[in-house]
């Protein structure tokens, strides 16, 4: 008889992470604590309900959005099965109707012979059994405060800040300088390139931040920001010239375009594997999508700048993934247990998805004493697992799949859609490849 595989958190991982197990012969109990006890962002007792917006992101070819899709369509995913039955018209992404998309989803696993739901909670997880952790970023108290001991940290519940990320290649170079403040530079290169203000565009800049509209928060109302950590727009609203002492200050630069320090300034910081791309050092924010587009790009040298990411404020609980975790999602300390979805370390609906495919999978292979293979790193998957077990674990923040997260082409090519392009031809055939599939790649 097949060894029973427990599954923990009936949201979008957890699903896909059942489906993939008992598709390959393994008896599943999904255990998914809704409506018994529910979490602050859900509304329904359905399993991978969508908790917030219902779009899966660009489905256009070739950005990075688009070819995660595709590897999980070729990888045979349920919930991209059920996107496609749920699919609204939503330009170009995937956009869904959010009770569609959940009743397909809850009636493939409620009607699969080889998976039992139960609705209850899980406090406790025994390391000795073959088990999916997949209860999300609003995994409930008791689990997490087991899941410290588990994994032997403390660090698992963050109110999550974020600051935007720009696409290198859109930074204006004859504006933005590499510096570090006081010349003090670890290569002697000028670890930040600095956006300089004079105070005009500074003064327009703090104008256009304090009319600027906040999303609407998705952590309750109660919860204190970290001094830290305060979005930029809140430190505005303390004082006009707060943000200038603090995230912007101009100390210790002095612009090579004038020979004298800038009025203000802010700092890019080269992402950790993302060569291609910068952060907004202390700028996370909480304004709309769209909004800290049009704000950030008067921050002089991003007037055309690129978002690979915006920068964002929410409850999150993940695990030090690259501390924790191998490539192929498991439990290095403890090889029968398996991490999915955004606890995971992984961001976005897409993300948890196909992290909770591949644990299926490799859990799979785990109890069937094969090796656990990993994904060809040049895939949009393997990349973003490449990512979580080895970014830095001092600062480790969970990522969205983009771009920068994949291995430099051979022949680096100079148009960026030509680039995103090839990055993609290439992932499908290495994704091929991996499948034992032969034919023509079309992308
Ligand atoms: C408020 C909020 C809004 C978000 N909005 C977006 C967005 O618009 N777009 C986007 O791409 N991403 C968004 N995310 C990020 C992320 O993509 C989603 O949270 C996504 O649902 C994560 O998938 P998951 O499977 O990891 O977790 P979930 O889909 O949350 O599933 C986890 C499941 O585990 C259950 N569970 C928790 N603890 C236990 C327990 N102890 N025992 C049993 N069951 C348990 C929960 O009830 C839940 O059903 C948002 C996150 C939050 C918190």
């Amino acid at each position: 008889m097949q060894d029973l595989v427990t599954i923990i958190g009936g949201g979008l991982a957890g699903t896909e992470a059942a489906w993939q197990l008992a598709q390959r012969g393994f008896a599943v109990v999904l255990y998914e604590m809704r409506p018994v006890q529910t979490t602050d962002a859900h509304q329904t007792d359905r399993l991978a309900e969508l908790v917030c917006s219902n779009s899966l992101k660009s489905d256009q070819h070739p950005s990075a959005s688009w070819l995660l899709k595709q590897e999980l369509r070729r990888l045979d995913s349920l919930l991209m099965r059920a996107a496609e039955t749920a699919r609204v018209p939503g330009g170009q992404a995937l956009t869904v109707d959010r009770v569609v998309f959940a009743e397909e989803v809850s009636r493939a696993i409620e009607a699969h012979p080889r998976i039992e739901i139960r609705r209850e909670q899980i406090t406790q997880v025994d390391p000795a059994k073959p088990t999916v952790i997949a209860t999300g970023p609003l995994t409930s108290g008791s689990l997490a405060a087991n899941l410290t001991q588990l994994t032997g940290t403390d660090r698992l519940f963050f109110y999550d800040s974020i600051s935007p990320i720009v696409d290198a290649h859109s930074i204006d170079r004859s504006i933005a300088f590499a510096a570090s403040r006081y010349d003090k530079s670890l290569d002697g290169t000028g670890d930040y390139l600095n956006c300089p203000f004079d105070k005009k565009q500074y003064e327009q800049f703090i104008d256009e931040l304090m009319a600027a509209q906040a999303v609407e928060a998705h952590v309750p109302d109660d919860v204190p920001y970290f001094e830290s950590c305060l979005p930029i727009e809140e430190i505005a609203r303390r004082g006009r010239d707060t943000l200038r002492f603090g995230p912007m200050k101009p100390m210790g630069l002095t612009d090579p375009r004038t020979g004298r320090r800038p009025y203000a300034a802010v700092q890019l910081r080269k992402e950790n594997l993302r060569a291609d791309s910068y952060n907004l050092v202390g700028f996370q924010n909480h304004l709309k999508f769209g909004e800290q587009k049009r704000i950030m790009r008067l921050i002089p040298g991003l007037e055309k700048a690129e978002f690979l990411r915006y920068g964002q404020i929410h409850r999150n609980t993940y695990i030090n993934a690259p501390a924790l975790l191998t490539e192929g999602l498991q439990l290095r300390a403890h090889p029968n247990v398996f991490f999915a979805g955004q606890i995971s370390g992984v961001e976005g609906y897409v993300e948890s998805i196909a992290t909770g495919l591949l644990a299926g999978v490799n859990l799979a292979a785990h109890l069937s004493d094969e090796p656990v293979r990993h994904l060809p790193r040049e895939t949009a998957l393997g990349s973003l697992c490449h990512y979580i077990s080895h970014a830095d674990t001092k600062k480790y923040q969970p990522a969205n799949i983009a771009f920068d997260l994949f291995p430099a082409l051979a022949n680096p090519l100079k148009d960026r859609k030509e680039r995103q392009t090839e990055t993609c031809r290439r992932a499908l055939e290495k994704l091929d490849e991996y499948m034992g599939v032969r034919r023509a790649v079309h992308v």
